[in-house]
């Protein structure tokens, strides 16, 4: 965790002042580094049968795709407002650093299919709330959700309203 931490940069103001961005393209540049962290993501799911994992855009698909490949499930994007060509539900939800909206193909998961929820940084759990409300809308079985990042002092976590575990790799106070 001490070299996974060495490979995610910090930059000032971005991007908007006062906002530190966690840069997580050391990590995904370093071959070693980014398969420990694949497999750290990993290990707490091994014995849950996840069945799909649901990666939030952007680099969240990238972690998630990753993740899906080595749990054995599929992959499912939940995209920017527009993006998916079939018919979508969306929810709308307040950023860090702005409003957005996500949304899934209605045929992305099943009923009662076991999914996993995947992205880069939990913040103000703003983007997370919302991927919960979407597999909600599906039916979902959510067994919870994995990030690389946590930023502590959002408390992302008080918005994290499931008895599922959600797992980070990382926290910054
Ligand atoms: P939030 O909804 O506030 O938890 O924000 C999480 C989403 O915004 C994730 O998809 C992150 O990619 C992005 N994000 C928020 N804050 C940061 C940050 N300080 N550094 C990098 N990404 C961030």
């Amino acid at each position: 965790m001490h070299e996974l931490r060495s490979l995610i940069r910090d930059v000032a103001d971005f991007p908007k002042a006062g906002v530190t961005f966690k840069d997580i393209t050391p990590l995904l540049a370093h071959a070693d580094g980014m398969r420990c962290c694949v497999e750290s993501l990993a290990a707490p799911w091994r014995e849950s049968g996840i069945q799909a994992v649901c990666g939030i855009e952007a680099r969240g698909f990238i972690f998630g795709a990753a993740l899906a490949q080595s749990l054995g499930a599929g992959f499912v994007p939940l995209r920017k407002p527009g993006k998916l060509p079939a018919a979508t539900v969306g929810v709308d939800f307040a950023l860090e650093y702005g409003q957005d909206r996500l949304e899934v193909h209605t045929d992305a998961v099943r009923p009662g299919e076991r999914v996993l929820l995947v992205d880069d940084v939990l913040a103000t759990g703003g983007t997370l709330a919302a991927a919960v409300e979407l597999m909600d809308r599906l039916d979902a079985d959510l067994c919870g959700a994995a990030v690389v990042i946590e930023l502590a002092s959002l408390h992302g976590r008080a918005n994290w309203h499931c008895a599922a575990p959600l797992h980070a790799l990382v926290c910054y106070d």
